[in-house]
């Protein structure tokens, strides 16, 4: 799970939130950016979409 959590460090600080989750939420959780959303229901897509593009790289 520490690479999906740094996946989801690196999203946050793309997206301009400077707060880094101590560890990967669960998908029922709050997001992590505050914005009241499920993490499931905000950021989860787009850390999942990071971590195919990354295995998908040689
Ligand atoms: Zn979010």
């Amino acid at each position: 799970m520490s690479f999906l959590s740094g996946l989801v460090s690196r999203v946050l600080l793309a997206t301009g939130l400077k707060k880094k989750p101590a560890a990967m939420p669960k998908r029922s959780d709050p997001c992590p950016c505050g914005s009241g959303k499920t993490f499931k229901d905000c950021h989860l897509p787009q850390v999942l979409k990071e971590a195919r593009a990354a295995k998908g790289k040689t």
